[in-house]
């Protein structure tokens, strides 16, 4: 083993644990999960069924172009950008996409730029793959916004990627048309650099503004990869498809690792995914509504303790509240487990010091998990 092997994801540990508690009739409320507890909707699973009735055999590396047209649909409609066929990369959903793209691109010495939090997988994707994180962390105050100043201080010329996600896990920090354009400003002085802009959780939103992604600002199209996916959306977690697009010579780069590792996603997944990006797209709103009852439901619990700084989450379905005076917030998730709510601490996503409650979950559940978390910090104090 490499000291570059990676261990198993903090994420799943804590939902492991909870899970063996549960399962020895212990009373567990879980909020370890970035997994939406919808079904997809009804016509995604019909076409999933009469998918089996075709014939399945290997599709193309870069996913069926039948896909490739929907994504392009989607993303003309969504964000008024327009990718080529040959701009696009379907893979075993949004997390192979990333994977790839690093594994085509990185040499070593190279630097991958991750504001922190961060989705736990990025600073070990980066170094399997043989480059180095270069961790930026950002502030509870300014709503964990990367500023210019701060991506400025990161950016040197040995930076071969900056990765931005949002709405963010687990901060949930959306960006303005303006802050975008000013990060932009900066990357336009490191030509070397691709951006990574994570959008896969873009539908789940709680703001009126609309979306703004930073492969939309004009002069870094050219070397941006926009992710995104059917996992979070359509809650299709398990059908493993998302894709990437960009520039068609790193799609293509991206397409070759693709083909040599497990030549491309389901092909029974992908029509699948066809149908939830072609159907009717109308729920996605309502669930977003629901997200935002519960959200607001949490806030309230937990804004009532003296022990919590919470900030409100403008997108996707994660808390990420800070613990007043915690040493070892590994323990503290320990120790909360045994009081009957299993959350994840805040250095798997490189804050220390925090705990990430996901609210993809029932209602009365997520605030009765709230209430205990609350309880026991005040029991502590
Ligand atoms: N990016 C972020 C920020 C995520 O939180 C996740 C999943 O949790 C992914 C990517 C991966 O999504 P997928 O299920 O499409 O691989």
């Amino acid at each position: 083993m490499s000291s570059n092997t990676p261990t198993l994801s903090p994420i799943l540990l804590m939902a492991r644990h909870a899970a063996a508690l549960r399962a020895e009739g212990h009373d567990v409320v879980d909020l370890t999960l970035g997994e939406p507890d919808f079904s997809p909707p009804a016509h995604v699973l019909a076409a999933t069924q009469s998918g089996l009735g075709q014939k399945l055999g290997y599709s193309p590396s870069n996913g069926i172009p039948e896909l490739r047209r929907a994504i392009q649909t989607n993303l003309l409609t969504k964000h008024h950008l327009s990718y080529d066929d040959d701009q696009i990369a379907v893979g075993c959903g949004a997390k192979q996409v990333i994977f790839n793209a690093f594994s085509a691109s990185l040499r070593p010495g190279d630097e991958v730029i991750i504001p922190a939090p961060y989705w736990a997988s990025y600073p070990d994707m980066v170094k399997m793959n043989g480059g180095t994180p270069v961790i930026v962390p950002t502030a509870l105050s300014n709503g964990f916004r990367l500023t210019p100043e701060m991506l400025l201080g990161a950016l040197n010329e040995r930076t071969r990627w900056v990765v931005l996600n949002a709405p963010g896990n687990p901060s949930g920090t959306l960006y303005s048309e303006d802050e975008l354009r000013g990060l932009a400003e900066v990357l336009e002085g490191f030509p070397q650099t691709f951006v990574l802009s994570d959008d896969i959780y873009s539908h789940i939103r709680y703001t009126p503004e609309a979306y703004a992604t930073l492969a939309a600002a004009p002069k870094l199209f050219e070397r941006t990869l926009l992710i995104d996916g059917v996992s979070k959306a359509y809650a299709m977690t398990g059908w493993r498809v998302g894709w990437g697009c960009g520039p068609a010579n790193l799609i293509s780069a991206i397409t070759s690792v693709q083909s040599q590792n497990c030549t491309q996603t389901s092909t029974l997944s992908q029509l699948a995914a066809i149908a939830a990006l072609s159907g009717p797209q109308e729920f996605l709103e309502e669930r977003a509504a629901i997200y935002r009852q519960r959200r607001d439901a949490a806030l309230e619990v937990l804004r009532g303790s003296q022990a919590l700084e919470v900030v409100e989450p403008e997108g996707a379905f994660y808390l990420f509240p800070k613990v007043s005076g915690v040493i070892n917030d590994a323990k503290l998730a320990l120790l909360l487990l045994e009081a009957g709510v299993a959350t994840v601490p805040g250095s798997a996503f490189g804050m220390p010091g925090y705990l990430r409650l996901s609210f993809a979950t029932d209602e009365a559940l997520l605030v009765e998990g709230c209430r205990r978390l609350v309880a026991s910090l005040e029991g502590a104090a």
